[in-house]
């Protein structure tokens, strides 16, 4: 069976997806279940429907569209990924697992393959944590990883709940049904750009994943004191801005301190209030990212963090309050999958790099409900999360092709 990608309708299609989009191009943002996200889906179900999927939604938004095996009883061979992209992102990531899983069917479909087990296309809801503060969303509910009672307290910045915003969007049956069977899938392969810098440097289009680095989000609340910037001295100041500053320097040095280059922190927001030039500030908020491949670390970095928050409520007169988002263990791709991808790229004559992720994606917790690896696709400087993140249609097709052909030896 030759497989033949269509690279450059692939690229037309990305293309076109992003422009479903509420930042100008090349930028896009795509936020779950706003028009723009919903406008994308409904491309993406079209473009399904075309190929004669038998699609169907669950009560997250999670979209599935299933090419049926001669064998429709046997757990399924899922592949996918997620079409949200944070604002002012690129139009690579998660796109081209979505794309380039749909493409992938295509090719097997034009081979003639016939698939014994069936293979299913998952579009994953809000893999981004952009507007629930919290990522994965979807393939967390699936695979039981996040409670329903959890699921049901979440709120957008505006105050509306999961349960209202979905309902808006057209999603209405109940959060409980979402979760999947342990059986309903016998092996999920994700495709996906690398967002690192890695196969770009060793000169390798195509890496498949081992491990995915565990990762941990936090909120803190910092309570200090107001007041005027001229008048209250220095000694009479409970600064909260200035304990912001105090525990992000710290979670630096607890990061380097482990003396692995894996471990990795992040003060990604810092809202400070009341915002003003001649106002001491009252009162912050951070939101921080911890990883590492190794589950130690990380929470060796969330222990040092926690030490820090106690001592500096102490020196600096202020109030912390940390609520943990997430913190996940990290995942190992199953040995079988991983040979597999393996054993296509050899066929296919195409070098593969095994390597770790360093970003997290919904394969983190498929691996909770079947065995999983990921095929990642070579990209620009490591570029990612921005406008300028570029993979080129060849090194897309050739993860296409990749997929495709493992697609097909496990479907048998
Ligand atoms: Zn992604």
């Amino acid at each position: 069976m030759e497989i033949r990608i269509n690279s450059e309708q692939l690229y037309g299609e990305l293309e076109k997806l992003a422009s479903f989009s509420d930042a100008p191009p090349p930028a896009v943002t795509r936020i779950v279940f706003s028009k723009t996200d919903l406008a994308a889906r409904a491309y993406i179900k079209e473009l399904c429907r075309a190929a004669d999927l038998v699609i169907r939604e669950d009560a997250v938004g999670n979209m599935f569209a299933r090419w049926p095996g001669s064998e429709p009883g046997l757990p399924a061979i899922g592949t996918g990924s997620h079409t949200d992209a944070i604002p002012h992102a690129g139009l690579f990531d998660g796109t081209v697992g979505v794309l380039g899983g749909l493409e992938a069917i295509h090719a097997l479909q034009r081979a003639g393959h016939k698939p014994r087990r069936s293979i299913e296309l998952v579009m994953f809801t809000s893999e981004e944590p952009t507007r629930f503060s919290i990522g994965c969303l979807g393939s967390r509910l699936l695979s039981g990883s996040l409670t329903v009672e959890r699921a049901r307290s979440l709120k957008d910045r505006d105050g509306r709940s999961l349960d209202d915003v979905r309902a808006a969007a057209g999603f209405t049956g109940s959060l409980d049904d979402v979760i999947l069977p342990r059986d309903y899938y016998d092996t999920f392969l994700e495709l996906h750009v690398e967002q690192g810098p890695v196969l770009e440097q060793r000169n390798i289009p195509v890496g498949v994943v081992t491990a995915i680095a565990a990762p941990a989000s936090l909120r803190m609340q910092i309570e200090g004191e107001g007041g005027h910037a001229g008048t209250v001295l220095m000694p009479q100041r409970h600064d909260a801005f200035l304990a912001a500053a105090e525990i992000s320097l710290a979670l630096e040095a607890a990061a380097k301190s482990t003396g692995a280059t894996d471990t990795v922190a992040t003060v990604g927001v810092c809202d400070v209030f009341p915002g003003a030039v001649n106002g001491i500030p009252s009162r912050v908020k951070l939101e921080i990212d911890v990883r590492d491949i190794d589950l130690g670390r990380r929470d060796f970095v969330l222990q040092a963090l926690h030490r820090t928050c106690g001592e500096v409520t102490k020196q600096r007169g202020v109030q912390i309050r940390t609520e943990i988002l997430n913190a996940d263990p990290p995942a190992q791709s199953s040995r079988s999958a991983v040979d597999a991808v393996i054993q296509a790229c050899t066929e296919l004559e195409i070098q593969c790099l095994p390597m770790v992720s360093r970003a997290y994606h919904d394969s983190l917790f498929m691996s909770r409900i079947t065995q999983i690896a990921m095929v990642f696709v070579r990209c620009r400087a490591g570029v990612s999360h921005r406008p300028d993140e570029y993979s080129s249609p060849e090194d897309i097709g050739l993860g296409t092709k990749v997929l495709a052909k493992t697609l097909a030896r496990l479907s048998l």
